[in-house]
């Protein structure tokens, strides 16, 4: 709720604070038990600065955020530790966040040793039944991650994000790195898992084709901000903000009850450091409008289910 990220800029040999980056700049939204929740912007939105907050690698400047009903924002120790096995990632590159000298038994076996989770009996029978889940088996098991593809170094990431039974899993790109025809297998991978184990994800893309296939809803961001969020049919079919309909109608590959003409967006997003005043779209929106250079629109509920942060509505 409110979840904010601003990183202060300094000057001079006293360090004098001139300014903050808005990285993240209030955002709320709530995922529900079992669901997928795609976050969808292009790079720099702070889509991934959310989601390190989220899972606690970065300190919130302001917010809240609980996870079934625990505010989580400002636990330390041991229960910061808890809440760490809880919330589980899967990383874009999947060999920068494996360990090169660990074997993948290691790998998996590792977290549940730190836990003390079940005994040593337990935890290799669940490693090999987490590698066969995966798609890979047990011969997979003593080898290392320079041995394996992209798409199979990813299938032993998930497996590990597997390992601790977590509440949530937040995916940042987890396909962007890895070639387009194993992009396919390594998501139909995610909503198996998913549907088997009932698993509730954060599904982080700068990819609308990606948010198409996986999410349940989908939260577009922009600047640092929610501008609008809706289930994955209303948002694609009656997208509401000027920017959801710009970036829908620039992907192709989405396909769209009434798929309009190509908009294309003037000029570049702007600096997070010197966010525009009033509707931080207003510098690209085609509908702007005087007030969207004043005040900046709140961001509400406008139809049942869709909510969106826009003076047209
Ligand atoms: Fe465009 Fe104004 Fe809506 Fe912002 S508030 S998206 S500038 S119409
Ligand atoms: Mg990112």
């Amino acid at each position: 709720n409110n979840l904010k990220k601003h990183f202060p800029i300094t000057k001079g040999i006293f360090s004098k604070e001139v300014g903050a980056v808005k990285a993240v700049d209030g955002l709320s939204f709530t995922i529900n038990k079992g669901e997928t929740l795609g976050i969808v912007g292009e790079s720099g939105c702070g889509k991934s600065t959310a989601a390190r907050m989220i899972i606690r690698l970065i300190e919130s400047s302001e917010g809240s955020i609980r996870l079934e009903g625990q505010e989580i924002s400002e636990i330390n120790g041991k229960k910061l530790r808890a809440i760490r096995k809880d919330i589980q990632m899967v990383f874009q590159d999947p060999f920068a966040s494996l360990n090169p000298r660990w074997t993948v038994r290691r790998t998996l076996l590792e977290p549940m040793k730190v836990y003390g989770i079940g005994k040593q009996r337990d935890r290799e029978e669940k490693v090999y039944d987490l590698l066969n889940k995966v798609g890979l088996d047990e011969s997979y098991a003593y080898r290392h991650p320079h041995e394996f593809s992209g798409g199979q170094r990813q299938r032993i990431g998930i497996a590990r994000a597997l390992v601790l039974n977590p509440k949530l899993i937040i995916a940042d790109e987890p396909v962007s790195a890895l070639d387009i025809s194993v992009q396919s297998q390594v998501i139909n991978l995610l909503q198996d898992l998913q549907e088997e184990y009932d698993l509730t994800y954060l599904f982080i893309t700068h990819d609308l084709s990606v948010v198409e296939h996986i999410a349940d809803r989908v939260a577009v961001m922009y600047l640092g901000k929610i501008v609008e969020l809706a289930d994955k049919e209303k948002l694609f079919n009656n997208p509401l903000h000027p920017y959801t309909e710009a970036l829908i109608s620039a992907a192709p590959e989405v396909e769209t009850e009434n798929k309009k003409e190509r908009i294309i967006l003037s000029g570049d997003v702007p600096s997070p450091a010197n966010p525009p005043k009033g509707c931080p779209f207003h510098t690209r929106c085609p509908k702007a409008m005087d007030i969207c250079k004043e005040e900046t629109p709140k961001f509400k509920e406008t139809f049942e289910g869709q909510y969106t942060a826009c003076h047209l509505y």
